[in-house]
């Protein structure tokens, strides 16, 4: 947990948001600014900075949040989607926690 992590503050409750799954290890939301019909977040409960500050521990939790991405989708009607992971200031990354945006439903832009 991070003090001043908006992801971790919706982790734990404190922020709210549009759940679509959590288990032990990952949660996934809806993204409060959509830039598709359909477009969510998958989170680690975890606080880790971004891809670039993973490790190699952190491997079976990167697989695990890219096979939650087509069962989710599925969940959310689509039959084909985006995913896309920002990594750092200069990849278009705006919040620290790492997390894969899944875009899909039409007009599905080539960044977010
Ligand atoms: P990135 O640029 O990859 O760091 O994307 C951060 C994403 O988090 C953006 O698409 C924001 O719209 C989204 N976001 C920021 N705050 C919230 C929130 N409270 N609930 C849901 N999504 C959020
Ligand atoms: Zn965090």
């Amino acid at each position: 947990m991070s003090a001043d992590c908006i992801f971790c503050k919706i982790v734990d409750g404190s922020i709210p948001a549009k759940r679509i799954y959590e288990d032990d290890d990952v949660i996934a939301f809806h993204d409060i600014n959509p830039s598709a019909r359909v477009h969510f977040l998958i989170v680690p409960k975890l606080h880790i900075e971004s891809l670039a500050s993973c490790e190699a521990h952190d491997q079976a939790l990167l697989g695990k949040m890219l096979l939650l991405a087509p069962k989710l989708a599925k969940e959310q009607g689509l039959a084909g989607f985006k995913t896309l992971i920002n990594t750092g200031k200069d990849g278009g990354q705006l919040v620290f926690h790492i997390h894969v945006h899944v875009l899909g439903g039409g007009n599905v832009p080539l960044t977010v």
